[in-house]
């Protein structure tokens, strides 16, 4: 078990786009252990999700996985471990939901950010294979997030109106329950 250092917005590997994976460098012990380390990252810090070049690699790779008991999440529906690589999104409702996203890169704060409710994903698995998934609600939210990531963005570019960007402490006291939430 490997807890992984998150690197913090500001630090430049963030902003920069991810390089895919090829289906060899996938199934190679260096990305393998790659992924068990995310995992454990995310677990350590109770996150929904990670994206690599969150823990300093600039790869396209994000972990995503979250229980359907969370009580401050919008979740019916429990989504089990799941490895993303070189995903490719396509938006098949642009319909917008609001959700309050925070970030272990912006550790102490979240702020309301509106994204499209319905999309599908093309992506390799863990095992290099090929896979696809139609994700909405919040699943949809938080792959779009990690995925985000891979592009060198944050969701703080995506808040619309800054007044929408808070501490968590002040988030608790004056905006509590004025939208679901999120954390990767
Ligand atoms: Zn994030």
């Amino acid at each position: 078990m490997a807890v992984l250092k998150v690197a913090r917005m500001g630090h430049p590997i963030l902003r920069q786009r991810a390089r895919e994976l090829t289906p060899e460098e996938v199934l190679s012990p260096r990305i393998q252990k790659l992924i068990e380390d995310m995992v454990d990252t995310m677990h350590d810090y109770s996150g929904v999700g990670l994206a690599a070049p969150q823990v300093h690699e600039g790869v396209r790779l994000s972990v995503v996985e979250f229980a359907a008991d969370n009580p401050r999440y919008d979740v019916t529906e429990a989504q089990g471990l799941q490895v993303f690589i070189n995903p490719e999104v396509e938006v098949l409702d642009s319909t917008e939901q609001g959700y309050w996203e925070g970030c272990l890169s912006v550790p102490g704060m979240r702020g309301l950010v509106q994204r499209p409710r319905k999309i599908r994903v093309r992506y390799l698995d863990r095992q290099a294979q090929k896979k696809e998934i139609v994700a909405e609600g919040f699943l949809a939210t938080v792959l779009q997030h990690e995925f985000d990531h891979l592009d060198g963005r944050i969701y703080v570019d995506r808040i619309k109106d800054l007044r929408n960007l808070s501490f968590n402490e002040e988030y608790q006291r004056y905006h509590l329950g004025s939208g679901p939430e999120l954390d990767d």
